[in-house]
């Protein structure tokens, strides 16, 4: 008989998580009747501090098909994926946000995309960015198709971490042990036959969201630096350009001075010059510094996230 691991990353989710265990505990009871498979449901606890741990715990003690992982602090939803996807023991896992956006209801037709069509993994996607403010649309667009252009990762617009996955393909989400985790990047990443499943985007049931737009914005920038390297590249084509206008300039002040005599002048133009020439090297230096920072921090090989107490 096989089993499904349902990964639940929280942090701060005491309103919602009553309401969550009924419903997973529903689709739970359904699926065991219908295809005999067993559930275990993984609660990450990412360093709440409100009754998160201990509504998890009511529920690991009179239920023995849940687990917890507590954190000593809070380490992020990205560590809080890794952690739960590593103490998973299902032959399917998913991850599922404890906020009800992700409708529980959706796994029995993930299982069947599974198991009776073949797929390694069926993950979703919101259908219609409705609802959600057009300044945030219209960066998550842009961000999407830039994203595209300069990886190899193949990242959905619109995808979420909801998703069922093969053992096979959580085995190499795994094996991917970086520091700096971009989820979306490393799902996209390793690969496998993935199918899509659309929805409207439902509103978390209670509580809040943790994601400010400028939380989000310094999030794809990070997603940029994990899996490109190709703003790296943006100092030698300015240099390049550079060059090249320096060329052209070159020759059009001598052949000037030559025809028209040398009056001297041209302050205003050389201190735009040095500005633009100047800007453009802080810029290039700061993407340097962005890509060492990430470096610096991989170099030290922390861990990922550190359990305090887990079941
Ligand atoms: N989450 C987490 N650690 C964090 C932030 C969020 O584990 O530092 C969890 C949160 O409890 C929820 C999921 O990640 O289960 C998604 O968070 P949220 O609903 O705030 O994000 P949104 O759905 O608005 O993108
Ligand atoms: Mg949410």
């Amino acid at each position: 008989m096989s089993t499904v691991s349902v990964v639940v990353p929280c942090f701060n989710e005491q309103e919602v998580l009553p309401l969550f265990y009924d419903a997973i505990t529903k689709v739970a009871a359904d699926m065991k009747a219908r295809y005999d498979v067993d559930f275990e449901v993984i609660f990450v606890n990412d360093g709440s501090r409100d009754r998160t741990l201990s509504i998890i715990k009511e529920f690991a003690d009179k239920d023995d098909r849940v687990r917890y992982v507590s954190f000593s602090r809070n380490f992020g939803k990205e560590a809080a994926i890794y952690a739960g996807l590593e103490h998973s023991t299902g032959d399917f896992v998913s991850l599922m946000d404890a906020d009800l956006q992700d409708p529980p209801e959706l796994l029995d037709k993930m299982y069947r995309g599974i198991v009776e069509d073949g797929h390694d993994c069926v993950a979703t996607c919101r259908s219609t960015r409705k609802g959600e403010p057009p300044i945030r649309s219209f960066f998550a667009r842009c961000f999407y198709r830039l994203i595209n252009k300069i990886s190899k990762a193949n990242i959905v617009d619109g995808a979420r971490d909801y998703r069922l996955m093969k053992r096979s393909m959580v085995d190499a989400i795994l094996n991917m042990k970086e520091y700096n985790r971009f989820s979306k990047g490393i799902f996209g990443w390793v690969g496998f036959d993935i199918e899509w499943i659309a929805y409207e985007n439902v509103e978390r049931a209670a509580g809040q969201t943790k994601w400010s737009f400028w939380k989000l914005f310094s999030y794809s920038l990070e997603g940029i630096v994990a899996f490109s390297t190709a703003p790296l590249a943006i100092a030698s084509v300015f240099g390049i350009l550079m060059c090249f206008a320096a060329l052209l300039f070159l020759i059009f002040v001598f052949v000037k001075t030559l025809v028209f005599g040398d009056p001297v002048a041209g302050y205003p133009s050389l201190i735009c010059v040095i500005l633009f020439i100047g800007g453009i090297q802080l810029l290039c230096l700061g993407i340097i510094g962005q890509y060492l920072a990430k470096m610096y921090l991989e170099t030290k090989k922390r861990p990922i996230y550190i359990v305090k107490e887990e079941k």
